[in-house]
């Protein structure tokens, strides 16, 4: 970390987007452009009729289009209307509290940090106004009191020092999403399916933005090329097939918690034997991908030093996914799809 930040922008391995703004931007350059759009206005119900696609609103409004690309996130109104999370797998209903904090002090405070083996997991990150900073703590447990959590993370005793002087600043937000592995297909009769609404939250922002881009890119096209159809989108339909689902896969991971299988002192243990700086980057499948491989090389060690850690290392590789998933599943609350 420190050796990046003296390289200065050629160091810099992501930048912050404050997505309000970053959509304030796309939405106000549409105006101008004389794109019509309709704002609080909650939409309803989608339906094919003979000369293209209507969509519905709660007001009785109907618009009809000869595409409709739907991105309504995690929760997604027109996938749950079109049946389209039959055949995904539910993952969990996962609950997220964060607050901005003023007077947060310590080193490296540029970095994305997770911190494992909490009751809650805990993320901390650096905010695009100066002066603010970003905490956040997450579960998949109904009953687990977020802010409690928090608390009791910001008060202990390796942490307390960052957060002395820290109280909170801007504004706090919090969401509750059901979690569902991704669509294999984000296409149906000329329906569109981009962002959250066809993945999840590991899409994350620029991902549903490039998502969002390339479906409006190709309904364009397709509209410029009088191909009203799904050969007319291809260039979306292959897109997020190969380029997404082939290259990164249907997501849902195990569902193992950690902190079920290796106690504080052994995580301590864990993080203290890494001692060369790990690849920097963003990309959570690059995050997961070298940490393995990090453990994987390390194990001669841990055997040597913490035989009893190898043997939950081992025993961990032996657990089934679903054991995970399902207390998840029994901790969450699943939606009618
Ligand atoms: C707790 C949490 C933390 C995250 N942290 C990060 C992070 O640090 N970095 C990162 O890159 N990503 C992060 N993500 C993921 C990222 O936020 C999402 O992947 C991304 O914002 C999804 O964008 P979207 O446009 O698809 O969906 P959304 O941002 O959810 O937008 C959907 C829009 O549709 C609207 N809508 C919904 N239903 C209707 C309806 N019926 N009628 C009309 N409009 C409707 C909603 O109001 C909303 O404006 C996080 C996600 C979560 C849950």
């Amino acid at each position: 970390m420190n050796e990046n930040k003296k390289r200065g922008n050629d160091g810099r391995v992501a930048v912050m987007v404050d997505k309000g703004l970053f959509i304030k931007g796309i939405v106000d350059e549409g105006l101008a452009a004389g794109v019509k759009a309709y704002f609080n206005t909650n939409v309803i119900d989608v339906w094919n009729e003979l000369e293209g696609v209507v969509v519905a609103d709660s007001k009785g409004n109907y618009y009809k289009g000869k595409f409709v690309i739907a991105a309504d996130g995690v929760n997604s109104r027109l996938v749950r209307k079109l049946g389209l999370n039959q055949g995904r797998r539910w993952l969990g209903t996962y609950k997220d509290r964060a607050w901005d904090m003023e007077g947060v002090e310590f080193d490296e405070m540029e970095a994305l940090i997770f911190c494992m083996g909490w009751e809650c997991s805990i993320s901390l990150a650096p905010h695009v106004h100066e002066g603010l900073y970003h905490v956040a703590a997450a579960s998949y447990d109904w009953q687990l009191d977020l802010e409690d959590g928090m608390q009791k993370y910001l008060t202990s005793k390796a942490f307390a020092p960052w957060f002395k002087n820290a109280r909170v600043g801007g504004h706090s937000t919090s969401c509750v999403s059901n979690i569902y592995s991704s669509m294999s297909n984000a296409f149906i009769n000329n329906i569109l399916i981009a962002g959250d609404a066809t993945w999840m939250q590991e899409c994350a922002i620029l991902g549903a933005l490039l998502m969002g881009w390339k479906a409006g890119h190709s309904v364009s096209l397709a509209v410029k090329q009088k191909q009203i159809n799904k050969e007319g989108v291809s260039d979306y339909v292959n897109f997020y097939t190969k380029d997404l689902i082939g290259r990164y896969g249907m997501g849902g991971g195990s569902g193992l918690d950690f902190s079920d299988y290796f106690s504080p002192e052994d995580m301590e243990y864990m993080a203290s034997i890494v001692d060369n700086p790990l690849r920097s980057t963003l990309d959570f499948y690059t995050i997961y991908r070298t940490i393995g491989k990090t453990y994987l090389d390390l194990f001669p060690r841990i055997q040597d030093e913490r035989p009893d850690i190898m043997e939950k290392l081992f025993s961990i590789r032996n657990v089934h996914p679903e054991v995970g998933l399902q207390k998840r599943r029994r901790n969450g609350f699943l939606t009618v799809s």
